[in-house]
């Protein structure tokens, strides 16, 4: 049996009275890009947090490669790589000091790697941690979170403090060289475009729950928006349709989303209702935001 790479059993974390988290389940599947989506505040940091044993849930259960995640051996230090959202180095290091010391802790270190992402992402290895923007220091971050070449990368919203233009590609390549190898990585982001070309999975923090986990094809086939126009009014029934999401109608027509979108709807529902029916596809933002009417 293969252990499973993020396990999150019944999990719930509280702050004080707030519940963060409530009762999640959630399973990271091996050697995907799984983007974490939910708006700022939803509880990302915590959930990844609570993945990595850097926080303990109330209830509930969390495992890491296998172990409890409160309690990880050194191997599975060893094959973890976290970059957190506000990446803290010492500040009076130079770049190419700290990359030796960081490196120093692993047994397995690839200085190659290294210094070609340092080249590659225009890190000055003269430069004191102290001096780079927090958008060099994030890439700094992931550059060392890469560096031991681990077989799970976990990233926080990583390219949050990047320029806009950027992050894109930025992206794309850092999960170039993190795919380069059978390796999973968790990515959290309240940016849906961050993910549209880079994730093959996607898990949706909603409420303290996650209400989507799927491939991100599968979303896109899943969430789809319906215009119907039935000249003899609209049926009772209308709202009521399994999976309906946000519905807005004006006499004869109507405008919805449905989550479980089946190819045989629209020829079905034309039958029934003697509508005319029309489909729509949604980029990733709109389906985030068709989630968030549930
Ligand atoms: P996200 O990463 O999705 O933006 P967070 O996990 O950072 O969300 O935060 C979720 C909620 O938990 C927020 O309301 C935040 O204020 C609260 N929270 C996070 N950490 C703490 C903490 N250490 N103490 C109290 N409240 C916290």
């Amino acid at each position: 049996m293969t252990e499973s790479v993020i396990e999150l059993r019944n999990v719930t974390k509280r702050f004080k009275q707030k519940v963060v988290l409530d009762n999640l389940d959630f399973t990271l599947r091996r050697g995907t890009v799984t983007g974490l989506l939910g708006k700022n505040g939803a509880g990302k940091t915590t959930l990844l947090k609570c993945a990595l044993g850097l926080l303990t849930p109330q209830t509930g259960e969390a495992r890491l490669l296998g172990e409890p995640a409160t309690k990880l051996s050194a191997a599975a230090k060893n094959r973890l790589g976290f970059v957190p959202q506000e990446v803290s180095l010492y500040p009076w290091m130079k770049v190419r000091q700290i990359a030796a010391y960081t490196g120093a802790f692993y047994a397995r270190w690839n200085q190659g790697l290294v210094e070609r992402l340092l080249k590659e992402w225009e890190l000055n290895t003269d430069e004191r941690v102290g001096t780079l923007s927090t958008g060099q220091t994030q890439k700094l971050g992931i550059v060392l979170a890469l560096g031991h070449e681990p077989e799970l990368l976990v990233l926080d919203e990583p390219v949050a403090s990047l320029d806009p233009s950027a992050r894109r590609q930025f992206l794309g390549t850092l999960l170039d060289v993190a795919m380069d190898g059978n390796r999973t990585v968790l990515l959290s982001t309240h940016i849906t475009s961050d993910l549209e070309r880079v994730a093959d999975q996607v898990a949706v923090l909603k409420d303290g729950k996650i209400v989507y986990d799927d491939e991100l094809s599968s979303l896109k086939e899943s969430v789809k928006r319906l215009r119907i126009v039935v000249p003899t009014g609209l049926p009772s029934g209308l709202r009521d349709l399994p999976g309906i999401l946000n519905c807005q109608a004006n006499g004869t027509s109507a405008v919805f989303s449905l989550r479980g979108f089946l190819p045989e709807l629209p020829e079905r529902l034309a039958r029934d209702w003697q509508a005319q029916v029309s489909v729509e596809d949604l980029n990733l933002e709109e389906i985030f935001l068709e989630l968030h009417h549930e």
